[in-house]
C-alpha cells in the first residue's frame, strides 16, 4: 500500500458505495492506518492509498497509542453542514509541502457504516468536522486545493505544475498507470466489492 500523489486519476475519482465488509476490508483499514501514522496524518481516505472504495480512516490525534480515538467511517454521507464557515490551514498526504487555507463548516452531522456492518449517525465539531469533509471531499474526487481561497506556500501552481511533470515521467516508466490501466483496474476492484 502506497499514497498516490497529485495528479493520480484516483485523487479524482468519484468511488462507488462499499457492499462487502469483509476480512480483506479489514485488512485495508488496519494498514491504512499503519500507512496514517507513518506519514504523520490524521485522516486518510482509500482514494489516497489507490482503491476506489469509500473508507475512512480517522484519529485527531495522529497517535497510534490512543487507539480509542480512531474512526473507521464506511460509506461516510453528509446529512447537514451546520454553523459558520471558519477558515484555516490544511495539508494533504497526497500533497506533500502545500500548506492552504481552506474554509469548512464548524459542525457536521453525517453517517457512516462501522466495520460491523452497523450504520451510526455522528455530530462533529470543530477539527473534527474539518478532517471528515476534508476525507469525504476525496471519496467523491475533490480534493483541499480546489476547496481553497489562499496559499501558504508560495507559487502553489508552480508545485502543482512540478508534481504534473513528475506524474507524467513516472507513467512513461511505468511507474503509474496510463488512463486505459486506471481504467482496467478500477473495474476489477469494484466487480469484487462495490
Ligand atoms: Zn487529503
Amino acid at each position: 500500500m502506497r499514497i498516490v500523489k497529485y495528479p493520480h486519476p484516483m485523487l479524482e475519482y468519484q468511488s462507488k458505495p462499499l457492499m462487502k465488509i469483509d476480512q480483506k476490508i479489514r485488512d485495508v483499514v488496519a494498514e491504512m492506518f499503519d500507512l496514517m501514522y507513518e506519514t504523520s496524518g490524521v485522516g486518510l481516505a482509500a482514494n489516497q492509498v489507490d482503491l476506489p472504495y469509500q473508507i475512512v480512516v480517522i484519529n485527531p490525534t495522529g497517535d497510534r497509542e490512543q487507539k480509542e480515538q480512531e474512526h473507521v467511517l464506511i460509506n461516510p454521507t453528509i446529512l447537514k453542514l451546520k454553523g459558520k464557515s471558519v477558515e484555516d490551514e490544511e495539508g494533504c498526504l497526497s500533497f506533500p509541502g502545500l500548506r492552504m487555507i481552506v474554509p469548512r463548516a464548524v459542525e457536521v452531522k453525517f453517517q457512516a457504516v462501522d466495520l460491523s456492518g452497523n450504520v451510526k449517525t455522528f455530530f462533529w465539531k470543530d477539527f473534527m468536522a474539518r478532517i471528515v469533509q476534508h476525507e469525504t471531499d476525496h471519496l467523491f474526487g475533490t480534493c483541499f486545493y480546489q476547496r481553497a481561497i489562499a496559499s501558504l506556500t508560495n507559487d502553489y501552481e508552480g508545485v502543482l505544475a512540478g508534481m504534473k511533470e513528475q506524474f507524467e515521467e513516472d507513467q512513461k516508466k511505468g511507474l503509474e498507470p496510463t488512463q486505459e490501466q486506471f481504467k482496467e483496474y478500477v473495474a476489477k476492484l469494484e466487480s469484487e466489492r462495490c
